[in-house]
């Protein structure tokens, strides 16, 4: 005899058949946050024309922090992607928008050789906006980045005054210790390391840079972008011996376990 769904039945079974029953019972212990990166951006416009480009335009950031006043504006939710990055790379991550937040920080920039003060106001809230998203996601110090560090070729933001050294005081960013690197300076003084020592150090640091064992135009924009991140008093991309000091000790605090730093 053959059996007939009841109207009620039929419908249902139809609806569902697009959705299955997930059994949510096990859960594997190989997993960590979509979100690994945060990266900082300067808008170069002011607030309105910021907000404008980022909600309207073709790029967008997770937030955005007005200057006057430090309001954060949240634009894209942090568990989807914004256009914030563009071609990228750090530590041997690519393609940085699927796996950052990225956060606009409204300052003109670079106006003529000029560079725009960051109000104390709005680092407080960046600061403040960092430090929740970085507990919340557990981002890494080594993690939290600058547009000009994972695109140092294309890149100059968030420029030169943007305060690293107070991020790394609250712990959220890395810093080379003071006295390591006084120690070190004084041995490259004397002796200054080549091409290839400087494209290497670079490269475990972070940076995506050349292995030329040249110092070619692509290297030293890298060099700029470490110098404008970590002694901006002179980003000329210039391989003096302060910055191989730098470069020195940061990168042998990652040597150990970067799969990233080989070569
Ligand atoms: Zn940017």
């Amino acid at each position: 005899m053959k059996r007939v769904l009841p109207a009620a039945a039929a419908f249902l079974l139809a609806a569902c058949a697009g959705a299955p029953t997930v059994d949510t019972t096990y859960s594997a212990l190989s997993q960590d946050s979509r979100i690994q990166f945060i990266v900082l951006h300067f808008t170069s416009t002011r607030f309105a024309e910021s907000l404008e480009t980022l909600t309207q335009g073709p790029v967008s950031a997770h937030y955005l922090v007005r200057d006057e006043p430090p309001e954060v504006y949240r634009l894209v939710d942090d568990s989807r992607r914004a256009w914030h990055a563009g071609e990228s790379s750090w530590e041997g991550n690519t393609q940085l928008n699927a796996s950052s937040i990225g956060i606009e920080i409204v300052n003109l920039g670079d106006r003529g050789g000029e560079w725009h003060e960051y109000a104390p106001a709005q680092i407080d809230a960046v600061v403040s906006l960092v430090a929740e998203l970085a507990r919340k996601y557990g981002v890494a110090r080594d993690h939290v980045v600058g547009h000009s560090d994972i695109a140092p070729r294309r890149k100059i933001d968030p420029g030169p005054l943007f305060p690293w050294k107070r991020l790394a005081e609250a712990g959220l960013a890395e810093w080379p210790d003071a006295e390591l690197v006084a120690i070190r300076r004084s041995t490259f003084e004397v002796t200054k390391p080549g091409a290839e020592w400087f494209q290497q150090r670079l490269g475990c640091v972070g940076y995506a840079v050349p292995r030329s064992g040249i110092f070619d135009a692509d290297t030293r924009r890298v060099l700029a972008a470490f110098q404008m991140h970590f002694r901006p008093a002179r980003f000329d991309g210039e391989p003096d011996a302060e910055s191989a000091a730098m470069l020195d000790v940061l990168a042998s605090t990652r040597a150990g376990d970067a799969s990233w730093c080989s070569g």
